[in-house]
This record gives structure tokens, sequence and C-alpha cells, in this order.
């Protein structure tokens, strides 16, 4: 398991929480996917449209035997499996998950693009991910992610919902 990806989490349709863990209980159940380190749990304003509830997000750092394009495929079967219906494009959903970071590589097909093309202008992604790991820098540059977050608009629009302990411990009892 020798890549290294961090994801994003997001859901505003309750349970949330729950939404929330079932997406985790998925991935670790996964034979070619380490959980190396969860982030806190925020509550965070919808961005883009806005006329829709709060979400809960979070980010995970794992460790994985699989590519890039499997993982995103298990990440869509997971939205697949909870139940996501795409309505429309920044509506409410049920779970979303998305590749942030592969490595530090830097990928562009059509179903993929890694870093995550949004990722520096989302204060509900870059907060959880620099709690995760606050020297993490953006592929190819010496840029860490911290930096980029302190010029993002709405970082007031993100609370703590929920303190997690980094570590995966949920994983280590095989929930
Ligand atoms: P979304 O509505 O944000 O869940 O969009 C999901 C679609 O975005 C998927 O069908 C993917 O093919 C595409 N996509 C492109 N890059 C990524 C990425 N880094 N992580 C997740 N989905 C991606």
């Amino acid at each position: 398991m020798n890549n290294k990806a961090f994801l994003s989490l997001g859901t505003n349709i309750e349970d949330r929480d729950a939404n929330l863990q079932l997406a985790l209980r998925s991935l670790r159940s996964h034979e070619e996917i380490k959980i190396e380190k969860l982030s806190s749990i925020y509550e965070t304003d919808p961005v883009g449209y806005t006329d829709q509830a709060a979400f809960l997000n979070m980010a995970v750092q794992l460790a994985t035997s699989l590519s890039a394009e499997a993982l995103l495929e298990l990440c869509l079967s997971i939205e697949q499996q909870l139940g996501r219906i795409r309505e429309f494009k920044w509506g409410p959903r049920i779970i979303d998950l998305d590749i942030l970071l592969y490595n530090q590589d830097n990928i562009k097909s059509e179903k993929l693009i890694v870093p995550h093309p949004r990722m520096c202008e989302r204060a509900f992604v870059l907060i959880p991910l620099v709690e995760i790991d606050s020297t993490i820098c953006f592929p190819g540059t010496d840029i860490p992610l911290e930096d980029a977050l302190s010029s993002v608009q709405e970082r007031k629009g993100v609370r703590l919902w929920k303190q997690i302990n980094g570590e995966d411990e949920s994983g280590l009892s095989g929930n």
C-alpha cells in the first residue's frame, strides 16, 4: 500500500454523521485501503448554491495499493451504495467523496483531475486537510496548503462540529 491519498467527504442530508460513518466503514473494509488519519468533522455553510442545508465535511488520509483511477471508481461506488442521486451539480448530497491528492501526482484525464481543481478555494476542504497534515504542499510546489488557506474567504463558514483524535481507532477494532 505504497500510495498516499487524501480524500474529502461531505454530506448535507440527514443522518449526516451516519452517512460519514458508513462511507468510512466502506473505505476501511476495502482490502487495498488503510485509513491512516481522520480529521475532525466540521459543519460548513453551503457555497455556490446557498439555499440548502449545512454540510458536514471531513478529510481522510489513506494508504492504498489502488491506482488513482481505481480509487475514484471506489469513491463513486460508495456514493452509489449510499444512495446518492445526482440532481444538480451544486445541490444537496447524501455523500460526496473527492480525491484531493494522490501522492504528489498531477493527473488530468476525462474522469479524474488531481489535485482536485477547486480544493484551494474551499475552506471546507482545506481546514480539515491542514488539520491532518499542516506540512503538505501543493504538488510540484513548496507552497504549504496552510498558506493557501489564509487567502480563502469563507473560513468563518466552517465550524468544528465533532473533534476526532487523528488516528483511525475504529479501524483498529475492525468496525
Ligand atoms: P461531484 O459532483 O463533485 O461528485 O463530481 C463527481 C465527478 O467528478 C466524477 O464523476 C468524476 O469523474 C469527476 N472528478 C474529476 N476529478 C475528481 C476528483 N479528484 N475526485 C472525485 N471526482 C472527480
